[in-house]
């Protein structure tokens, strides 16, 4: 509870900046956009078949295609998100 306590006491000293992709906050509209370039560039979009490399944009295509075309259910193979 103390670690909460001191995040919503910084908030509401100062405006801060929650990346929405990954819950990080950042002090200024600035930082939090050259976090989002360093941190989520173009490929964050790219959800890749650990079995075939094929490249999905969105993560329900991906587990469509495992599940159709290598009858495997998500969750049984390791599948990495780039
Ligand atoms: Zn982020
Ligand atoms: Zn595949």
């Amino acid at each position: 509870m103390a670690c909460l306590y001191v995040f919503v006491f910084a908030g509401l000293l100062k405006k801060v900046f929650t990346c929405r992709l990954c819950g990080k906050v950042l002090c200024s509209k600035a930082s939090l956009k050259r976090h989002i370039a360093d941190k989520h560039s173009e490929r964050q979009e790219e959800y890749r078949c650990v079995i075939c490399e094929r490249v999905y944009c969105s993560r329900n295509s991906l587990m469509t295609h495992i599940y159709t075309y290598h009858k495997t259910r998500p969750g049984e193979v390791d599948i990495k998100f780039f």
